[in-house]
């Protein structure tokens, strides 16, 4: 039996796929201006590379040589294990498997797309990319992103964020990343908010807005944004095209498949490649999408037209929302606060080819700790989601005898995050 399914150097994906001609009705279109939209921001927000991509409809595109060694460096193809000693203590038939995200230096999947929007940018000629960041992740991946393409990036930090975690704030220092605790002076709309009120403790739709608004005022400067965009769901499908690879050599076809949700990126990347093969009949798998219960995107929300963003700066997508003021609880999984959906993502949920499934924190964080115990690897918080859901399904096949394959994208570790495991053992999750 194989622990562990690894993959060259060399096997390193050479295309990215491309879901959108595959999709089983075509993706409805995020509006124009006049209907209330804002598309002509696009071209002065983002890359050329990754706006043509956002709508190409090439089932394959080449993923660039330079980003293909840079993946190689930062330690691609990241390897598939088997949770053998997880599967024992579950006592159940069922295989578990997952894919490792949390071996990429900043700990998350984030870095797959941060690497290919720093170089698309950097070949139009531009110096330096802005961005938002909750938890910190996106901000960490970027900031690593431009520091090997050679570029200057601009983090802004939720405010809480940046007092509650003062650590993710110095890796992003570590990577050459300017961290700008939100709302700030330095743009227009954060001045506003602290007219307003001085200790603001921010938020991730304001922080997104000063981000964008600090990016249209300067020509040398992108925006870019960690999830929910066609481009950045494209460049994660690394992940799912190195584990298709790695079944077929342990032998395996999925009948399960499991991503935690925030705006859908890991969770996409990780299914996208195995959709094709389920609408072509090859194989019978269920797409499960774990979110929290305190932000119910795709099982409460709405699959309608919506801002991505608080101050409603972006074009509208059609997609599952809670509504672009909602603002969600703050849960220890911050990278699962949001509240819309990847829009190719919800489309996959509103054709009944995924299922949404919520699950409570309380819940959760017990699964990360049995987890850790038995395969030693700490989840994120928001990756606890993902394995309830597995440990869920594995205990069915208990009951039901089923050897079914499950599959689990591990989004990333949760090292960084340790408050909510102290709060948690400590009694303060109910
Ligand atoms: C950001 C993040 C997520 C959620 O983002 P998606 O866009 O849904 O992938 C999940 N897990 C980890 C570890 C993250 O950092």
């Amino acid at each position: 039996m194989m622990h562990k399914i690894t993959l060259p150097s060399d096997e390193v994906p050479k295309k990215w796929y491309n879901i959108n001609p595959d999709l089983p009705v075509p993706l409805p279109a995020p509006k124009n201006p006049e209907e209330g939209g804002n598309l002509e921001n696009l071209p002065k927000l983002f890359s050329k590379g990754v706006l043509e991509q956002e709508m190409s409809q090439e089932r394959w595109i080449k993923i660039p040589k330079e980003v293909r060694e840079v993946y190689k460096m930062i330690g691609r193809p990241s390897p598939l294990f088997r949770a053998k000693r997880l599967e024992e203590i579950l006592d159940t038939p069922a295989k578990i498997f997952y894919k490792r995200e949390d071996y990429s230096p900043t700990g998350s999947h984030k870095l797959n797309t941060a690497i290919a929007q720093a170089y698309y940018a950097k070949k139009d000629g531009v110096e330096r990319l802005t961005t938002e960041t909750g938890a910190g992740q996106w901000g960490t991946a970027l900031s690593l992103a431009c520091s090997m393409m050679d570029m200057d990036c601009t983090v802004y930090m939720v405010r809480v964020s940046f007092n509650q975690k003062p650590f993710r704030k110095t890796i992003m220092q570590i990577y050459d990343g300017e961290v700008i605790p939100s709302p700030s002076n330095k743009t227009e709309f954060g001045r506003k908010m602290l007219a307003e009120n001085p200790d603001h403790p921010g938020s991730l739709g304001i922080a997104i807005s000063e981000a964008m608004q600090d990016a249209l005022n300067d020509d040398n400067v992108y925006y870019t944004l960690g999830s929910v965009l066609n481009h950045v769901l494209l460049h994660q499908t690394v992940i799912g095209l190195e584990t298709k690879k790695q079944l077929e050599i342990a032998g395996e076809t999925p009948d399960v498949m499991i991503g935690c949700v925030g705006g859908g990126s890991n969770f996409g990347g990780a299914i996208f490649p195995f959709i094709k093969d389920q609408i072509d009949g090859k194989i019978d798998c269920k797409f499960i999408a774990a979110e929290p219960h305190s932000c119910p995107t795709l099982t409460k929300g709405e699959y309608c037209y919506d801002f991505g963003d608080t101050a409603g700066m972006t074009p509208l997508m059609k997609m599952y929302t809670l509504g672009h003021d909602f603002v969600p609880p703050s849960v220890h999984a911050g990278g699962l606060r949001y509240h819309g959906m990847a829009p190719q993502v919800a489309l996959l949920v509103h054709e009944g080819l995924v299922e949404g499934r919520s699950v409570h924190q309380k819940h959760t964080f017990q699964s990360g700790l049995d987890f850790a115990k038995a395969e030693g690897v700490v989840p994120a918080p928001e990756t606890t989601h993902a394995l309830k859901v597995a440990m869920d399904e594995a205990r069915e096949c208990k009951k039901t005898g089923e050897e079914k394959t499950i599959v689990v994208s591990f989004s990333g570790h949760g090292m960084l995050d340790l408050q909510g495991y102290d709060d948690y053992i400590n009694g303060k999750i109910v």
